[in-house]
């Protein structure tokens, strides 16, 4: 009998990742994961995507760190899959493969102007004020009077929130530091935010729209008038809890008072961006009013009435969705922009599972629900590879030993930043936070955080 641990490696240390390593590591099975990563750093969106002022929601890393100090678990961060490593040898060096790649790039408006400078995905400017080492130099112009975002998600909300913080306000949060000067010290007025359907169908959650209330800098704005609702919507809307909650907290808004504050975050419904204009950059945004019709199916669809407007800005973020990228040699579905899977289990152009190949999170379901959402996921995609495990669809005993794969990665020249290496960049953030009184001041160049992860 073969007593050789099962070897699984994780790629991507997300929540996704780590919901799936430390699923793996609680199983009735003598198993050692490796999660790989890109950057020196893990935690995937929870460091660099949730928003620096939600200082709650990063604390689910303490069951990140829980599930890290796992006997079995080894961080091998700063390795590439398809640059230091191909999928193909991942899969000859382990028992099992699982992607957890999640959603690199955003959806596309598709729109006239849409690439004009200034003109810029929300993830992009996302991932810069939370510290992302490839974007610290993402060139951000605050200097003009208004920007403009274009969704009604999540990060919608969240990137127009950011912009308006105070300089005290996003002091005490680990925002970039670049960042915090860049919007303490903006020139920017007014944020309006743009939603192509009503507020009925808002793809925000009510916890975000209560904080607009809030905000220190900035007197948000919402219309009253397009707080009316149409017939469908008003039919829609009963025992649709987000619906009506957010309707509560937007009728809020909208009977407060314009005080004067030194910003305005305007929250608009039922536009649609048709052309971003500028001659070499971002100087207006034409967009057209929407009405409300339900499809077939019942689903309220935003169906231009011919009315347009333009709105001068000097910045376009575009929040439309996040989209998965393909990785060499991985099947992906072009469509949904995930990877080509049945309940996490990978498949081929054929539809036919790929055996020891799974994926789980944003590039198996896309890019939608909260960090929570991706335990499931995760942990389904786990269960559905012990079963494979268990009914003997999937031998282990095959796989490359953990020093094996440390000897590759040495041999290519790789510099593996593992847990010891992330424990270090840790400290120095925490302490430099500390002298600040903040939770952490990010380490945001590649250099600073190989350099803070040998020391
Ligand atoms: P999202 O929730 O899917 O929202 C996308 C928004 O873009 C929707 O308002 C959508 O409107 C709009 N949209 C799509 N195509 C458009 C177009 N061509 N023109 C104009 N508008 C368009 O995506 P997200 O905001 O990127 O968030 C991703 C996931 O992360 C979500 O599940 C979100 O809840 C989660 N998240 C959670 C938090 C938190 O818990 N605080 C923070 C950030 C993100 P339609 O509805 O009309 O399609």
């Amino acid at each position: 009998m073969n007593s050789a641990p099962f070897r699984v490696a994780v790629v991507g240390s997300g929540p996704a990742g780590f919901y799936a390593a430390g699923h793996l590591l609680a199983a009735d099975l003598a198993v050692e994961v490796d999660l790989f990563e890109r950057l020196p750093t893990p935690w995937g969106l929870v460091r660099l995507g949730v928003a620096p002022d939600h200082p709650k929601i990063k604390t689910v890393s303490k069951a990140f760190e829980k599930i890290a100090a796992k006997p079995g678990f080894r961080f091998l961060g700063n390795v590439e899959i398809g640059r230091d490593i191909s999928s193909a040898e991942l899969a000859g060096l382990y028992d099992a493969v699982v992607y957890t790649v999640g959603a690199q790039t955003d959806r596309r408006l598709g729109i006239p102007g849409e690439d004009l400078p200034g003109s810029i995905p929300a993830t992009a400017l996302v991932a810069w004020y939370n510290g992302h080492p490839d974007f610290a130099d993402l060139d951000v112009d605050l200097s003009g009077e208004r920007a403009v975002v274009i969704g009604a998600g999540n990060v919608a909300i969240d990137v127009a929130r950011m912009l308006v913080l105070t300089e005290e306000e996003l002091r005490a949060t680990d925002t970039a530091d670049a960042a915090i000067e860049a919007i303490a010290g903006a020139g920017l007025r007014e944020v309006v935010m743009l939603a192509r359907r009503g507020p009925a169908q808002a793809a925000f959650t009510t916890p975000e729209v209560i904080e607009l209330q809030e905000l220190a800098g900035a007197d948000a704005i919402v219309d009253p008038a397009e707080l009316v609702l149409d017939a469908a919507s008003a039919a829609a809307v009963p025992g649709d809890t987000n619906a009506e909650r957010n309707l509560d907290a937007l009728a809020t808004i909208a009977a407060m008072p314009v005080t004067g504050k030194p910003r305005r975050l305007q929250v608009r419904f039922c536009v649609s961006p048709v052309e971003i204009l500028g001659d070499g950059k971002v100087e207006a945004i034409v967009i057209e009013h929407n009405r409300l019709e339900a499809d077939e199916q019942g689903r309220i669809q935003a169906v231009p009435t011919g009315e347009r407007e333009t709105i001068p800005c000097s910045l376009v973020l575009r929040s439309v969705g996040y989209r998965g990228i393909a990785i060499a040699g991985v099947p992906f579905d072009e469509r949904a922009g995930t990877i080509a899977n049945r309940d996490g289990r990978i498949v081929d152009a054929d539809g036919v599972v790929v055996p020891g190949a799974y994926c789980a999170g944003w590039i198996k379901r896309g890019p939608s629900g909260v960090i929570g959402t991706n335990k499931k996921c995760a942990t389904g995609t786990v269960d559905g590879l012990l079963a494979d495990v268990a009914e003997g669809r999937l031998a282990g005993g095959a796989a490359a030993s953990a020093e094996r794969v440390s000897a590759l990665l040495a041999e290519r020249g790789v510099e593996v930043v593992t847990n010891k290496g992330w424990a270090a960049i840790d400290a120095v953030e925490l302490a430099r936070g500390t002298e600040q009184g903040r939770p952490r001041v990010k380490l945001t160049r590649w250099d600073e955080l190989l350099a803070a992860a040998r020391g």
